[in-house]
């Protein structure tokens, strides 16, 4: 079988990849073997504009968070699922210092933190004592929705294939790869947490970073808000459910859910929440992250039909989309890929296989 692109992975990065090659007229097959511990499965995706305790703002932000809105609301209309919400982010200050620090962040005229002025509006449901304040714009990308949505979409068309990959069997030619049955012009690996170990890419400064998550049932809490402190709370699509998380860990044994987890985000739940919840879930995940904090896109320097979307990070819900359209243009019309992420930065590196 004959095709202009082969897709490894149906995560964020391999659903937006194969939606504008395929808007484009090229002809795509994806092969995805759905792991249920994917981040893709596991992210609340969120689309935040200032991120971390210092509220620093994101990278590319300007660019990104409006092509975040465009994108998932374009895939959103042709699903016919709703892709994408704006759920600002209320955040109510753990301590003296960090309402200290939002304040003066209010000062500098930064455009995405702002004042909260009705500080007692969730007084029923939280306990807070040093007040809050509010991120916007915030957006929430339902993964959730979309990426089965695609699925269903490429699977009815015959452009999927439901199991794993094993590169054993890829043979690479400058202008083809043959995998299989399959012959395509390009191989795209859009595979994450697999490419750490993928021969053509595995040089690359990946840095994994594991992440869990409680999904929640809390009855009666509004969703219109995205909640922080210290935890987030997310509201899901299906009524009175919420993603509650994050952690951040760059040593661990293995990718699976963590007793200590649990116990210290129920007990951080326990003391803020003021009405009853339950936990339904626990989830886990690798992010594939990087050294640079940048992603990883282009062709391979010294292979031009071996491809790469990858190195998303925490990010992955607003740069995946932004970086398989330039991904997409760079193919197909030969436009610049922005220099931070191009993976022709690692030209030397990737040359020492
Ligand atoms: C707890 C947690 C919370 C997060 N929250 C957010 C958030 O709020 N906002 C945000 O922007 N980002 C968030 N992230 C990060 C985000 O999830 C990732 O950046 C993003 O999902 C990466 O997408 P991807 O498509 O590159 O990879 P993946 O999601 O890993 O997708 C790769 C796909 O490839 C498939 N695959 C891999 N190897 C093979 C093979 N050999 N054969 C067949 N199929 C294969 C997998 O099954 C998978 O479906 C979070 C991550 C975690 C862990």
């Amino acid at each position: 079988m004959n095709t202009d692109y082969l897709i490894i992975g149906q995560g964020v990065c391999g659903t937006f990849l194969s939606y504008y090659l395929q808007k484009e007229g090229k002809s795509v097959i994806v092969i995805d073997d759905a792991k249920p511990d994917s981040p893709s499965r596991v992210a609340a995706g969120i689309i935040n504009p200032v991120t971390g305790r210092r509220l620093v703002t994101v990278w590319m932000v300007d660019e990104v968070l409006p092509y975040a809105w465009k994108a998932y609301s374009e895939l959103g209309a042709d699903l016919s699922v709703q892709a994408i919400s704006q759920k600002n982010i209320i955040d109510f200050f753990p301590n003296p210092f960090m309402r200290e620090g939002f304040l003066q962040k209010i000062e500098t005229g930064d455009k995405y933190v702002h004042p909260y002025p009705e500080q007692n509006h969730f007084n029923n449901y939280f306990n807070f004592e040093f007040g809050c304040g509010e991120i916007r714009p915030v957006y929430t990308a339902h993964l959730e929705s979309i990426i089965p949505a695609w699925r269903s979409i490429i699977a009815k068309a015959d452009f999927l294939r439901e199991e794993h990959f094993d590169i054993s069997q890829l043979q690479v030619e400058p202008d083809k790869i043959h995998y299989r049955d399959i012959t395509a012009s390009k191989i795209i690996f859009c595979d994450g947490a697999a490419s750490f170990d993928n021969p053509y890419f595995k040089q690359l400064p990946f840095a994994p970073n594991k992440g869990e998550a409680l999904i929640a049932e809390i009855p009666g809490l509004p969703d219109h808000n995205i909640y922080k402190k210290s935890l987030l709370l997310v509201p899901l699509a299906e009524k009175d459910l919420f993603w509650v998380g994050a952690s951040y860990v760059w040593k661990f044994d293995d990718a699976s859910p963590t007793q200590a987890f649990r116990d210290s985000t129920e007990n951080s739940l326990k003391s803020w929440l003021k009405i009853p919840y339950r936990i339904l879930e626990h989830r886990s995940a690798l992010r594939p992250a990087t050294l640079e904090r940048r992603p990883f896109v282009g062709t391979h320097p010294q292979f031009p039909s071996v491809g790469i979307l990858n190195g998303m990070g925490t990010k992955g819900c607003s740069l995946g989309p932004y970086f398989a359209k330039q991904l997409t243009d760079y193919l197909l019309y030969d436009l610049p890929i922005a220099k931070d992420a191009d993976v022709k930065r690692f030209e030397k590196v990737l040359s020492r296989r």
